[in-house]
C-alpha cells in the first residue's frame, strides 16, 4: 500500500524527525539509546542567563558533533531526495539539526528546518552567522565562550532550544505546505515536540493522506490512514526503489 500511494500521490509533504537520522550513527533524542538518556535539555533562558549552562550547552554540542560531522545521509534521507527529484515532493519538513537533506542534494526551496540547524552557531543579539570550527578551537583549548565578532553579542548553536521562540518563516512555510499536499508522511518523529507535531494533523484535516514510518508507536497513529513500524530506509528505500 505504501508504494501504491506514493506513486500515485503528486504532492506529497515528508515530515522528517531523528528517527531518519540514527541509521547514519546519530542517536535520537528518545530511544533507550538517544541523547536523552545521557543528557537532559538545557532551557533557552538558562543559556541566557547562566555563563554555566552556556559552558555545559557547549561541551555538549562538541561531544554530539562528532556524530553529526562523520555522519553521511542514508537509504531514507536518498529516499526522500528522489521524491523530491521525481517532483512529487513539494516540501521536506524537518526537526533535524544535522543539515543530512542539504548533503543529500535538497535544497532549501524545498526544506524547512522547524528547530534550526547545529552545523553553525549565529548571534542572538544581531544574527551574524559564526563558524564551530574557531568556536570549538577557543574553547576547548582556553574555555573561552563565544562572543559575536560584530556586535559582541551571545553566541550559541543555530538550532532552536526548549523555550527559544520558533522561525515565523519556517513555521509559515511549513503551514503552507500542509494546505496544498495530497500525502503527508511522517519518517522517524515520536511527534511529542510542539508545535512540530501538530503539523501531521493539520494536513490530515485539510484532506490529505497521512502515513507514519516509525519504530515505536506514535501518539498519532490512531489518526493515520497508514502506519509502518519499521526501520525507515528499507522501509521508504524498497517502496520507491531507491537504494
Ligand atoms: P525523537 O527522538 O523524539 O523520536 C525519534 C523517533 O524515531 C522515535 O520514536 C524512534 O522510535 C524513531 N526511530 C529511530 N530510529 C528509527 C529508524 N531507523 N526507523 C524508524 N524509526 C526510528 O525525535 P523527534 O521526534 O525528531 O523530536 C525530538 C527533537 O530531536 C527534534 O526537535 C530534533 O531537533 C532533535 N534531534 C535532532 C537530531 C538530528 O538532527 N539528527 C538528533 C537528535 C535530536
Amino acid at each position: 500500500m505504501l508504494g501504491e500511494w506514493l506513486a500515485t500521490a503528486r504532492r506529497v509533504v515528508v515530515f522528517t524527525g531523528a528517527g531518519i537520522s540514527t541509521e547514519s550513527g546519530i542517536p535520537d533524542f528518545r530511544s533507550p539509546q538517544g541523547i536523552w538518556a545521557q543528557f537532559k535539555p538545557i532551557q533557552f533562558s538558562d543559556f541566557i542567563a547562566s555563563e554555566e549552562s552556556r559552558r555545559e550547552s557547549w561541551r555538549r554540542k562538541f561531544i554530539i558533533d562528532h556524530d553529526m560531522r562523520v555522519a553521511r545521509p542514508n537509504r531514507g534521507h536518498r529516499a526522500v531526495q528522489a521524491l523530491v527529484a521525481r517532483g512529487q515532493c513539494i516540501c521536506v519538513i524537518t526537526q533535524n539539526i544535522d543539515g543530512l537533506h542539504q548533503v543529500s542534494g535538497i535544497t532549501e526551496s524545498h526544506l524547512v528546518e522547524l528547530h534550526g540547524n547545529g552545523t553553525y552557531a549565529k548571534c542572538l543579539e544581531c544574527g551574524h552567522r559564526h563558524e564551530l570550527a574557531p568556536i570549538e578551537h577557543a574553547f576547548t583549548g582556553r574555555g573561552e565562550l563565544p562572543h559575536c565578532l560584530i556586535c559582541g553579542g551571545l553566541v550559541k548553536a543555530a538550532t532552536i532550544s526548549f523555550g527559544q521562540t520558533m522561525p515565523t518563516t519556517a513555521i509559515q512555510r511549513a503551514d503552507e505546505a500542509c494546505q496544498n499536499c495530497d500525502l503527508f508522511l511522517v519518517l522517524g518523529s515520536s511527534l511529542v515536540v510542539y508545535p512540530a507535531a501538530t503539523f501531521p494533523l493539520r494536513a490530515k484535516r485539510n484532506g490529505a493522506r497521512l502515513i507514519i514510518i516509525n519504530r515505536e508507536p506514535t501518539p498519532q497513529d490512531a489518526h493515520a490512514d497508514l502506519v509502518l513500524h519499521g526501520e525507515i530506509g528499507p522501509t521508504l528505500g524498497a517502496a520507491i526503489d531507491v537504494f
